[in-house]
């Protein structure tokens, strides 16, 4: 797992989606003095190559001014190593000023979109979607490329032809999210997708991307089917996130993940006192996600997916019990599924029917027959 860190610049947002957990609209912002702390932070922690996302809240609310000094100071504040940068952002904010800083840095930017304006607005609320697009118009021709995240919710799972349709018009990538329970919301399950109708959504897509193999990829499916043929997982997700992902907060605090920023009970430390990693691991955080690993080594031993799946994702297994490890990843049942499927349907084109597309081996379709799995599994990403 590469060495990953989010900045959250403010917790704040200017849009109020209905199922968010992460806006806080009292929240600080992250000073320039900060962002130097966290540089003389990492010159002592790890010496890896680091990846920087920018997420929040929202974080172009931290203004064009702050990436203008906070983009050069880790850059080169940290140029014995490879440092690259990410952006989360709902675009709304996005300015020329804002678009030619990023762009000097080649930042992909990550954009939430949940499918056409109705339905997107019904969840993510009344003028979000033209928001979002002027701010997309802005960026992109400014030469930084966008992805969108589209969350699926209990509710726009209903209308998931026309949200795939949507994707495939635009020609987007569709990366989904599932909505997930809050550890801070009063209603935590009021939009959460149901966890088995989250793994028939899986096999959804993975049955419309193998339809428009070539003209439509679905990001989620990628990751899942190289989990699958790597034996190893490759989104944060499906590995150990602990100890190489970490967040930082607007005040200088460390924390497991952004899930877990603006919350006290998960802090680990403070860039501002340069804990090393033995620091660290001596916070209630640490021995609580590490609590997560050692239940997932127990609990999953006997699943066939256990090498690629590790249980899931920590933040989705404390939320049902109250921010306390009692289980798995709630979504197990989904991925379950999603992996079932893509293992069965890879032993069908390997030893199974002639007719199942593929060349001998899975080196690629048939001309003229419907992709098989084998093409997403060989796929560069
Ligand atoms: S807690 Fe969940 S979202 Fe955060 S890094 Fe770990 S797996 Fe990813
Ligand atoms: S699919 Fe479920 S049982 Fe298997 S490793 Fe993942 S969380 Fe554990």
């Amino acid at each position: 797992m590469p060495f990953h860190v989010m900045l959250i610049p403010t917790l704040g947002c200017p849009s109020k989606c209905n199922y968010c957990w992460s806006s806080d609209e009292n929240s600080p912002k992250m000073s320039i003095e900060t962002v130097k702390e966290v540089v003389e932070w990492l010159k002592g922690f790890r010496d890896d190559p680091v990846t920087f996302t920018f997420h929040g809240g929202e974080p172009l609310l931290a203004g064009a001014d702050f990436y203008r000094k906070a983009l050069p100071l880790l850059a080169e504040g940290l140029s014995h190593r490879k440092v690259a940068f990410a952006l989360q952002t709902n675009l709304w904010k996005m300015t020329l000023e804002l678009a030619k800083i990023l762009a000097e840095y080649d930042i992909p930017i990550g954009s939430s979109l949940d499918g056409p304006k109705k339905i997107n607005d019904v969840q993510r609320g009344k003028g979000y979607y033209d928001k979002t697009m002027k701010g997309y118009k802005i960026a992109t021709e400014n030469g930084l490329g966008v992805k969108f995240i589209c969350t699926f919710t209990s509710e726009s799972v209903k209308h998931r032809d026309e949200i795939v349709d949507f994707f495939m018009e635009n020609g987007w990538t569709l990366k989904l999210h599932p909505a997930l329970p809050s550890l801070r919301s009063d209603e935590p399950e009021k939009w959460a997708l149901d966890p088995k109708e989250y793994g028939e959504l899986l096999v959804y897509l993975l049955d419309k991307y193998l339809e428009n193999f070539g003209s439509f990829e679905v990001m989620n499916i990628d990751h899942l089917c190289k989990c699958v043929f790597t034996g190893h997982g490759t989104v944060c997700t499906f590995v150990d996130c602990m100890g190489d992902t970490f967040a930082v907060g607007p005040d200088g605090s460390i924390y497991p993940c952004y899930r877990f920023v603006g919350m006290p009970k998960y802090v680990m430390g403070n860039v501002y006192d340069r804990p090393g990693m033995e620091d660290l691991a001596r916070s209630e955080a640490w021995k609580t996600m590490h609590q997560f690993k050692e239940l997932v080594d127990r609990e999953c031993k006997e699943c066939a997916h256990i090498n690629y799946c590790r249980g899931g994702c920590p933040y989705n297994a404390m939320t049902p019990a109250d921010g306390e490890i009692k289980s798995v990843d709630p979504h197990c049942v989904a991925y379950k599924r999603i992996f079932e499927e893509i293992t069965d349907r890879v032993n069908k084109e390997m030893f199974g029917s002639p007719d199942m597309g593929m060349a001998p081996f899975g080196f690629g379709p048939e001309k003229g027959s419907r992709a098989g799995i084998m093409s997403i599994m060989l796929k560069r990403l």
